[in-house]
């Protein structure tokens, strides 16, 4: 079995805690089932009229999930992406047309975002060691740093290669794999017929169809409090994404060093505690987690506005909640309009 790399900080569970609001009728059946893979606990919840087609849909979400570990973890030496960190910046690296795509949507999201989304963050990225409390030096940061930029990957569809103009260069899809993961899981349980249900790898989520006239609640977790949510939300056919800075972290001297990262310094992301996204796929909110991160909640929470099939909650460091326009609370009535 695969060693959980966020098992002691995840162990009460996941950060989005989900609530049934109604109960099922007697006969029905809701099955659950969780495991551990691409390094964090991933979940399957189903509706199914049928308890072996029900269990049978949720294995196969689950085969597909470690297929796609196979294929992108860069904890794995030998994946496809690990083998592209090795030979990229030597000679055009030909991959499979699935990493392709992931690649090219990748590219997208930091063009959509300036760079605050950037897969080669992990040029310097690769540098910190969160269960060992390393962080390179501001020295090996500056040495680092020229390899993160998505411009230097250089993507050729035609002969589906991708080549790193600058020696250094990685690239990790920790940022947007997980919500990718989810996305076929909703996919592939679609394809059996399953009309309600939930995925879920780490902190990235889809649900499909609702709990019988009810929405699904799914609460936002505080970031210093495990197992306590600020919001709670009734969603149905929807994808979620949160991101904290709680969830691979160290602290130093005052100082938190936690894993998404700024691209334009190398360092930890600090003008946020936890971002959360909630838009039609997974891979576009778990995309979209690191860069309203990375922007900070104000800057973030303006850029969410220009998308609109998007919305966003921000926790700014002194704990202020920030709201996209579809979920900012109503002004209280009586209040003098500007
Ligand atoms: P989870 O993987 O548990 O869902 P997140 O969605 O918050 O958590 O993703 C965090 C991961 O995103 C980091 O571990 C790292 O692999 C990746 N990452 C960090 N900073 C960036 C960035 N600026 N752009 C893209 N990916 C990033
Ligand atoms: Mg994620």
């Amino acid at each position: 079995m695969e060693t959980c790399r966020f098992d002691s900080v995840r162990a009460i569970g996941f950060r989005l805690l989900f609530a049934v609001l109604c109960a099922a009728p007697a006969h029905a059946e809701w099955i659950t089932e969780t495991q551990n893979i691409m390094g964090t606990r991933c979940a399957v919840e189903l509706w199914s009229e049928d308890h072996d087609q029900g269990e049978a849909a949720i294995a196969s979400v689950f085969d597909d999930m470690h297929r796609i570990d196979r294929l992108m973890s860069t904890w794995k030496e030998d994946t496809e992406i690990s083998m592209v960190n090795r030979e990229a910046g030597k000679h055009p690296v030909k991959i499979s047309e699935e990493l392709f795509g992931l690649l090219e949507t990748s590219v997208r999201y930091s063009e959509l975002t300036h760079g605050a989304f950037d897969i080669t963050y992990a040029s310097v990225g690769y540098l910190y060691d969160f269960r060992k409390g390393i962080h390179p030096d501001a020295k090996t940061i500056k040495k680092a740093l020229p390899g993160i930029n998505w411009r230097h990957m250089k993507l050729d569809p035609k002969k589906l290669t991708v080549y790193f103009t600058r020696p250094g260069m990685r690239i990790d899809l920790g940022g947007i794999a997980k919500g990718y993961s989810v996305d076929r899981g909703i996919e592939i349980l679609q394809k059996q017929g399953i009309t309600r249900a939930m995925v879920n790898a780490g902190g990235d989520t889809r649900i499909i169809g609702d709990r019988f006239g009810k929405p699904w609640v799914v609460g936002i977790r505080d970031p210093d409090h495990d197992g306590q949510t600020f919001l709670r939300m009734p969603l149905t056919d929807t994808a979620f994404s949160t991101s904290g800075d709680y969830e691979r972290y160290f602290d130093e001297n005052g100082k938190r060093f936690h894993h998404i990262i700024d691209p334009k310094t190398g360092d930890s992301a600090r003008k946020c505690r936890s971002v959360t996204i909630i838009s039609g796929n997974a891979t576009r909110t778990d995309a979209l987690t690191k860069s309203v991160f990375v922007m900070g909640p104000e800057e973030g929470i303006q850029f969410i506005d220009t998308l609109p099939d998007v919305d966003a909650v921000a926790v700014a460091p002194d704990g202020k909640v920030f709201y996209s326009k579809g979920l900012a609370p109503p002004e209280p009535e009586g209040k003098p309009a500007g």
